[in-house]
């Protein structure tokens, strides 16, 4: 059976040409022989999580985040040209910030969701057959179950690099929220819609490395101190510029007298250093850092680091059309790669190039495939791409 399912689907959507190199090329398709290093935390974070579902203490969840990370390290050359020393660095950071992040969802997020459903089941994989040759495959993050009216929702987890709630609408037509409602539906809903509440997208900030040095500015890695002479003690800071708590919206337009934001001063003595040289490291720094003990004490930043919107609440109509525009698109995708197999169509004519995708994220940001379609590179015979690993392949490999 064929089987589709969120990043196949992606890649359909951004370029046919693209669709094809990334999963159907010499019959699995390639990928460049490089993985982004922001892509590990993010898995590393889904498995900590994941942990914390089944149950797990947070100790536990944040050691089998760390082996994740371990694995993905070894799997691939994800650093690729970075140097060493840097890449070692960076490589620390993430891991801070994944023990920081899993430490400040436990503690902020997690009770709240529990209050208000009972967890189902966590990265179940499941297939719905679409056709007797096609079927559709989804592995949630999470499926809840609301303690009120006893619908269920999926739990979806992205990684963010910063605080926006700009990200949101996106949720509106995510593949992954769509392939598991759908899935979600089969696996606890009897297969109908109706039980299915909706998708509750959920965004865990992890930073990104600063642009001229090897820092991730993340507030549960990173911090501010200023060392009191007068007791010999340090406060803290969490932000460096923060709301001014008394700006007067009605009062002078001044940013002198009456500015908007305030920022800590180096001539202060306020210097940056890292949270896990907090006495009690970096769990005690989450700990307090959650209770807002640090510098600005106005500002929440558990607010800032954890960002739950309202679930969502798909209608069935948006599901039953997202479900027939895949049944028309990927049997006729499946039955070109059929065609091309057979000799009775080139590669252009079943899967032709979207040139609108080569750049769309700027010349610095070309496609993945832009070597291959636009310089000629051999996809296998030039070393800079792989043949695709499964999920399956991978998983196997780690074993
Ligand atoms: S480089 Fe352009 S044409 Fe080639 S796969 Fe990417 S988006 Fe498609």
């Amino acid at each position: 059976m064929n089987i589709i399912y969120k990043t196949l689907i992606d890649a359909f959507g951004k370029c046919n040409m693209y669709g094809y190199l990334k999963y159907f090329h010499e019959g699995k398709g390639v990928e460049l022989d490089r993985k982004t290093f922001e892509l590990s935390v993010g898995s590393a974070v889904h498995v900590g999580c994941d942990a914390l579902w089944q149950g797990k203490d947070i100790e536990d969840a944040v050691c089998l985040a760390h082996e994740e990370y371990a694995h993905d390290l070894a799997e691939s050359d994800m650093f690729g040209d970075v140097e060493a020393t840097a890449a070692k660095e960076i490589q620390s950071y993430q891991l801070d910030v994944i023990e920081a992040i899993l430490r400040i969802w436990a503690k902020r997020r997690l009770p709240i969701l529990l209050k208000e459903f009972e967890f189902v089941q966590s990265e179940t994989k499941t297939v719905v057959r679409m056709t007797d040759d096609l079927g559709m495959l989804a592995k949630p993050d999470a499926i809840l179950k609301s303690r009120f009216d006893g619908r269920y929702v999926n739990w979806s987890l992205k990684t963010a690099k910063k605080y926006s709630l700009d990200k949101h609408p996106s949720a509106l037509i995510d593949t992954g929220g769509l392939t598991e409602a759908i899935i979600a539906a089969n696996a606890v809903g009897g297969n109908d819609l109706k039980k299915i509440s909706g998708t509750a997208m959920e965004y865990l900030v992890v930073g990104e490395v600063a642009d001229k040095e090897n820092v991730i500015f993340h507030p549960g890695v990173i911090g501010w101190r200023k060392l009191n002479e007068n007791n010999g003690q340090y406060e803290y800071a969490w932000r460096w510029t923060f709301e001014n708590p008394d700006y007067d919206p009605f009062g002078p337009k001044s940013t002198y007298h009456n500015p908007k934001s305030r920022s800590l001063s180096a001539k202060e003595g306020w210097q940056r250093f890292r949270a896990r040289d907090y006495p009690g490291g970096i769990k005690a720094w989450v700990e307090d850092l959650m209770e807002g003990k640090f510098t600005p004490t106005h500002q929440d930043p558990g607010v800032e680091l954890v960002i739950a919107p309202t679930a969502y609440h798909r209608t069935e109509m948006a599901v039953t059309r997202f479900w027939k525009t895949m049944l028309y698109k990927f049997s006729r995708i499946f039955a070109m790669r059929q065609a091309l197999n057979e000799g009775m169509v080139s590669i252009e004519e079943a899967f032709p190039m979207e040139n609108t995708s080569c750049l769309r994220y700027g010349k610095e940001y070309r496609c993945e495939m832009w070597q291959i379609c636009h310089e000629g590179t051999d996809p296998l015979g030039s070393g800079k791409y792989k043949r695709r690993l499964s999920s399956a392949e991978r998983e196997a490999m780690r074993k």
